[in-house]
């Protein structure tokens, strides 16, 4: 069985990130996941990658946020009888 390990570069200094860890997540369809981490070898890059991904949730948490709270309420009509 041939085991292809896709092996990324890092999106910042374009060298090939390295193992860092693997994990076999059991799911109930049956089909288990393998996560797989990466990290960039060179550790302060990594950091500043790490700080990047950050950034963006936080951006994306913002804006849905942001969604969430500019839908109109909607009013309830509680004045029957
Ligand atoms: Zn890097």
């Amino acid at each position: 069985m041939a085991k292809a390990l896709a092996i990324s570069v890092c999106i910042r200094c374009g060298n090939p990130r390295i193992l860092s860890k693997s994990w076999v997540e059991k799911t109930e369809k049956g089909n288990p996941v393998t996560h797989v981490v990466e990290i960039c070898a060179d550790k302060e890059c990594q950091k500043i990658v790490d700080a990047t991904f950050a950034a963006q949730r936080e951006k994306k948490l913002l804006q849905l946020a942001k969604k969430t709270a500019s839908q109109p309420q909607l009013k309830i009509n509680s004045a029957t009888g």
